[in-house]
């Protein structure tokens, strides 16, 4: 898949209605309240360009998954309010998305004008990437502009069928996942270390397969290292466990001796009787989990052990925790995890999701090099899958 993609930068847009596929997926309270505008804030770069180069901005995102044409929960009526907070600008909050409220706010746009259309989701066809759908995207605007990277491993109407009718360039905030992502991945600095952890194997094996040409090293931790223990002939007593994945944990391990590559499972293990926070716990120190007991956190020998290796690399790619780090007395092991990275002097790509999560939860985001804004969509990077939202866009010119 070629990602050498043209970004607003190789384009004209001045005079011209740009329509801005954004990921303002926020995550909020019960009261509706955003608790985190971080994925607002990653795209502010994108639209500040393209105001300050003269265009008209419309914006659009999808927000959770509704079901059934408009519900007031997924409405980007807060998104709308923080945008006007962050941009200090007029922000216009179409009540529908391609119908006649959003065609008539946007056939009145001059440039500096931002218009937000209403969440994509409302309308049934957008993750069908019905056709229809997308030329009255396109009927809106005379350029597209993919700047949602978490979405971009969809192909829906407003992040691939869009792009059969319009000029279509990437974002910022894709370009700067794209710099920092394609050579980490194709051309890494080595030692090259797959950090995995987190709960399900099935999300993670294709990354390891992919990249197992390509590392030095690879960690497993977390509840997904319980399925290679158990592949190994270990006790694993309530851990997690896919049996599906079985077979396949033990092809990559054979595949990983045959060429060299280090594999790193936990020796030692935090388990819990329950789980739960205030459980009771013991530390099993021959990589196993006895009958009854289940396995929450790497314990203190495995941390150190690979703190260390994590500390030598020359580029880091993780995803996934150590343990259920979300029950602070199950944290440690993550913690120190990400300590290391942060630590470490290679080049260091945390892959969205629960590991993005720790490392700002122990306030280590700004010391590593990059963060991820697509937990799924950095998997499929990682695993070689094509972006249809990235693949469909103009290619740069050689
Ligand atoms: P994933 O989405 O696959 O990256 O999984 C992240 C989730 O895995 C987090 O919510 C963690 O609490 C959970 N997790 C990590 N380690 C374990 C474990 N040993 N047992 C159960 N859940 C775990």
């Amino acid at each position: 898949m070629n990602l050498n993609k043209k970004t607003i930068l190789d384009i004209d847009v001045t005079g011209k209605k740009v329509l801005v596929r954004c990921d303002f997926n926020v995550p909020t309270d019960e009261n509706g309240q955003i608790t985190d505008d971080g994925r607002i804030v990653k795209t502010l770069p994108t639209i500040n360009y393209l105001l300050d180069h003269g265009a008209a901005v419309i914006l659009c995102s999808h927000m959770g998954r509704p079901k059934n044409g408009y519900e007031e929960k997924y409405s980007l009526k807060v998104v709308a309010q923080r945008l006007r907070e962050l941009l200090g600008k007029t922000v216009w909050l179409a009540h529908d998305v391609v119908g006649v409220d959003a065609q008539l706010m946007v056939s009145t746009m001059k440039p500096g004008d931002i218009v937000l259309l209403e969440n994509v989701r409302f309308e049934p066809g957008e993750t069908k990437n019905d056709d229809t759908l997308a030329k009255r995207y396109a009927a809106m605007a005379d350029i597209y502009v993919n700047d949602a990277f978490g979405s971009s491993h969809r192909a829906h109407s407003s992040t691939a069928g869009v792009t059969k009718y319009l000029p279509a360039v990437a974002g910022l905030l894709i370009k700067k996942e794209l710099d920092l992502m394609v050579p980490a991945r194709d051309n890494p600095t080595h030692p090259f270390l797959l950090v995995m952890g987190g709960s399900k194997v099935s999300d993670k094996i294709g990354v390891i397969d992919y990249l197992l040409n390509k590392v030095d090293n690879i960690i497993i931790g977390g509840g997904m290292s319980y399925t290679f223990t158990k592949a190994l002939g270990g006790e694993i007593g309530n851990s997690l466990f896919e049996e599906d994945s079985v077979v396949y944990c033990r092809k990559l391990m054979k595949k990983a001796m045959e060429l060299g590559v280090r594999i790193f499972l936990p020796v030692d293990n935090v388990a819990a009787d329950s789980f739960s926070n205030d459980a009771a716990t013991c530390i099993c120190t021959d990589g196993e989990v006895p009958e009854g007991m289940m396995g929450l956190d790497i314990g203190p020998v495995t941390t150190k052990r690979f703190c260390e290796v994590i500390e030598k690399a020359g580029t880091i790619v993780w995803n996934g925790p150590m343990g259920v780090f979300e029950f602070p007395n199950f944290a440690e092991g993550t913690r120190k995890v990400a300590e290391a990275v942060a630590n470490c002097q290679g080049i260091s790509i945390i892959g969205g999701g629960d590991s993005a999560a720790a490392v700002e939860q122990f306030g280590l985001a700004d010391k590593v090099s990059h963060v991820s804004t697509g937990g799924g969509a950095s998997l499929d990077f990682f695993a070689g899958h094509s972006l249809p939202g990235i693949e469909c866009l103009m290619d740069k010119d050689m």
